[in-house]
């Protein structure tokens, strides 16, 4: 519960260097190597609320402060919001931007009150504008521009089996992506669909590299580059689907352990 007693300031800080990192496994955002600026005067009962700048600006958690006379500040009681408020998020819902520098707030007490309504507003994705993904006019575009969509049946995340798979566009690129792979993309210090991949790239069994490909098989509709395996014309559904780069090992996917 974000709240301030009455008499409390309410200072917004920015951070100054690095971007929070999050962890896909869990989904919690650490903010080593983060600086936060704090003015001289820090007081006993101020509460802090810290901005942190991802692929979005968003605010990031809550805290009040203890200083005793004589001793360093500390934080009492730091609320680590799981739903980071964004830029926009906070404009469209009550026509004031974030201030883009560290400041101390008039009227504290209604921007902790804005913070605690939105951090729970229901969203069909965590927090980040998802809107064109939902847009059957733009998916329908990027559909027409981009022929071959990529394989529908794995997501372009986490190359798990889709039953229904999200649309999801990065620009123009349009991607499928499981329920979980599009929550992340949407995180404002998410990973790109990219990023995303590489994170679950499969490991190659023998040099441990994680840069693998899929190896082509049956008549590739055009040139191949140079960096793609040709497996030839027979797909043997038993034989090695991916191929190490580093080390040059043909592998079968699902025959590895579970990252
Ligand atoms: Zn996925
Ligand atoms: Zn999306
Ligand atoms: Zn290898």
């Amino acid at each position: 519960m974000i709240r301030a007693m009455t008499t409390s300031r309410v200072l917004l800080t920015h951070a100054s260097e690095g971007e929070p990192v999050l962890d896909l496994a869990t989904g919690d955002l650490s903010f080593d190597g983060m600086a936060w600026h704090f003015p001289a005067d820090l007081q006993d009962g101020d509460v802090v609320v810290h901005v942190a700048r991802g692929r979005r600006t968003a605010v990031v958690s809550v805290a009040t402060v203890v200083r005793r006379a004589g001793e360093p500040a500390y934080y009492a009681h730091e609320d680590l919001l799981s739903r980071p408020v964004v830029d926009t998020t906070f404009w469209r819902a009550t026509a004031r931007a974030l201030p883009t520098r560290s400041v101390v707030l008039n009227d504290g007490e209604r921007w902790l009150d804005d913070l605690e309504r939105l951090r729970y507003l229901p969203a069909p994705w965590p927090v980040l504008d998802a809107s064109a993904c939902t847009d059957p006019a733009r998916i329908q575009r990027a559909v027409l521009e981009d022929g071959d969509v990529a394989d529908i049946g794995r997501c372009a995340g986490c190359r798990g089996r889709l039953s229904t798979g999200h649309p999801h566009l990065e620009g123009s690129v349009l991607f499928f992506l499981c329920d979980r792979c599009h929550d992340t993309v949407h995180h404002p210090f998410g990973p790109t669909v990219a990023g995303l991949a590489a994170h679950h790239a499969p490991v190659c069994p023998r040099c441990g590299s994680r840069d693998t490909v899929e190896i082509l098989y049956g008549m590739p509709p055009g040139p191949v580059p140079d960096d793609v395996p040709i497996g030839g014309c027979v797909l043997d559904p038993s034989g090695p689907d991916l191929a190490c780069r580093t080390c040059g090992h043909w592998f079968r996917s699902d025959r590895l352990e579970p990252a």
